[in-house]
């Protein structure tokens, strides 16, 4: 039996896939302060102090606001996807509308001389590894071709 698709450990909740790859992020109802991932005391803006937060679909566009490669392997809990470490970029994120910085993986192949600040990208769910019985998935950036 094929590995079943799911969010990697602690990422559940972060993203979708249906019907197109999406953030999940936060918005707080009372001032429309948006955070991602959800703040675990509710609303993050200290001139508010709602504890209350509503899912709301996030950009699924940005542009690269930083940028660096990982090139020595992280320690666990992270888990190399194949026979050895293979070196993986990072972006900061801002998002189209919501202008949040939100970090995260880029997909395999892309290098730090294929980015650029202000570079747009896109957001994809792909694979972070994989076990015996399951695809840990993890969202990613993807240049915009
Ligand atoms: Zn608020």
């Amino acid at each position: 039996m094929p590995p079943t698709p799911a969010p990697a450990l602690g990422a559940d909740g972060w993203f979708t896939t249906d019907p197109e790859p999406a953030l999940v992020g936060h918005r707080c109802p009372a001032c429309g302060t948006v955070a991602f991932p959800r703040p675990p005391l509710g609303c993050p803006n200290p001139a508010c102090g709602s504890d209350e937060l509503e899912p709301t679909p996030l950009s699924r566009r940005g542009r690269i606001w930083s940028y660096t490669d990982a090139r020595y392997q992280p320690p666990p809990p992270y888990v190399v996807p194949g026979a050895e470490h293979v070196p993986f970029c990072i972006v900061a994120v801002e998002l189209e509308a919501e202008k949040v910085i939100v970090l995260g993986q880029v997909v395999a192949g892309v290098t730090v001389d294929g980015l650029a600040l202000g570079q747009e990208v896109e957001l994809v769910v792909d694979t972070l590894f994989t076990d015996d019985e399951t695809e840990h998935q993890i969202y990613k950036w993807r240049p915009v071709a």
